[in-house]
C-alpha cells in the first residue's frame, strides 16, 4: 500500500475511496486486506454488537455507529501522488499534515454540518457549491457558518491538492495558456499578477485564478475558508493558492513569498486546463 491517504478514525483499517460524487455507488470503505464491506453490513455488525452488549439507542457507542452511517456524504480522496512528491518545493511532512489532518478536519466538520441539515440531495460537489452559493436559505446562523468554513474548506482542499503535481511542466498549454497570453500579456506578467495578491492576502485564505460567466479570466482574493463557488456568478475556480500558514510555515516559516514562488513549479496545468475548458470543479 503507498503511504497515501487518510485513514479512517472511527473505522480503524478503511480508508475512505475517492470523491463522492464521482463514486457515489460504490462501497466507502475497503478493508486493507482488500475485503470491501458495505455501509449496510457495517451498520447491521453494529446493531448487533450493541444487542449484544445490552447497549441502548442513545448511548454514546450506539450514536457512534449511526452517526457513522449519514456523517460520510463527503470524503478525502488519497492524494494522487506521494507526500514527497512535490519536494523541494513543497515537504512531506507539510503534505502530511494539510492533507491528513487539515483536509480531514474541514470534511468530518463539513459532514456533520451536512448531517444537522438533513438535506438528502447535498451529497456531492457540485450541490454543495450550489448550497455554499446560497449560504443565506440556511437559517441558523451556527449551522450557516459551519457549512461555510468547512464546505469551503473542503471545496478547496479538494481542488487544491489536485491542481498539483510532481514534475509539472511549469506552465500552460492548451486554452488556459491562450486565455492567460490574451488578457495578462505573458505567463509571467499573470505569475507577477498573482503573486502579488497572495503576498498581499492579509491573515489567512486562497488567492483563486476563475473563469468569469463572460469567458474573462480573474484574479481573486478569499478570507480564510471561503470559496469561488459562494460568488454565486457563474464564475469557474480554475486555481487556488492555499496562503494559510499551514500551507507552507514547517518549510518556509514566514517567507510566503518564497513559498508562493515555489508553489508555480508543481502546478498541474491540465487540470487547470480540464476546469477551464469543462466549466467544472
Ligand atoms: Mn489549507
Amino acid at each position: 500500500m503507498a503511504d497515501v491517504g487518510f485513514v479512517s478514525k472511527a473505522l480503524p483499517g478503511c480508508r475512505p475511496f475517492l470523491s463522492s460524487s464521482a463514486m457515489s455507488a460504490a462501497p466507502r470503505c475497503a478493508l486493507s486486506t482488500g475485503h470491501q464491506i458495505s455501509r449496510r453490513a457495517l451498520l447491521g455488525a453494529g446493531a448487533s454488537l450493541a444487542a449484544a452488549l445490552w447497549i441502548r439507542p442513545g448511548t454514546k457507542l450506539f450514536d457512534a455507529i449511526a452517526d457513522e452511517s449519514i456523517a460520510d456524504a463527503f470524503s478525502v480522496p488519497p492524494l494522487p501522488y506521494s507526500y514527497s512528491a512535490l519536494e523541494p518545493a513543497i515537504d512531506a511532512a507539510t503534505m502530511r499534515l494539510h492533507h491528513d489532518k487539515h483536509f480531514a478536519a474541514y470534511t468530518e466538520k463539513l459532514n456533520k454540518a451536512v448531517s444537522a441539515l438533513g438535506d438528502p440531495s447535498l451529497k456531492t460537489d457540485e450541490a454543495l457549491a450550489k448550497k455554499l452559493g446560497n449560504l443565506k436559505s440556511i437559517g441558523d446562523e451556527k449551522l450557516r457558518t459551519t457549512l461555510r468554513n468547512n464546505g469551503g474548506g473542503y471545496l478547496n482542499h479538494k481542488q487544491f491538492f489536485a491542481s498539483l503535481k510532481a514534475k509539472s511542466k511549469g506552465s500552460p498549454s492548451g486554452n488556459i495558456a491562450k486565455a492567460i497570453e490574451s488578457q495578462y500579456g505573458s505567463f509571467d506578467k499573470f505569475v507577477e499578477t498573482f503573486s502579488d495578491s497572495a503576498k498581499s492576502l492579509f491573515g489567512s485564505g486562497f488567492v483563486w485564478l476563475v473563469k468569469r460567466k463572460s469567458g474573462q479570466l480573474d484574479i481573486r482574493k478569499f478570507a480564510n475558508q471561503d470559496h469561488p463557488s459562494m460568488s454565486a456568478d457563474g464564475s469557474v475556480a480554475l486555481l487556488g493558492c492555499d496562503c494559510w500558514e499551514h500551507a507552507y510555515y514547517l518549510k518556509y516559516n514566514n517567507k510566503r513569498a518564497d513559498y508562493v514562488a515555489a508553489w508555480w513549479s508543481v502546478v498541474n496545468w491540465d487540470e487547470v486546463n480540464r476546469r477551464f475548458d469543462t466549466g467544472t470543479l
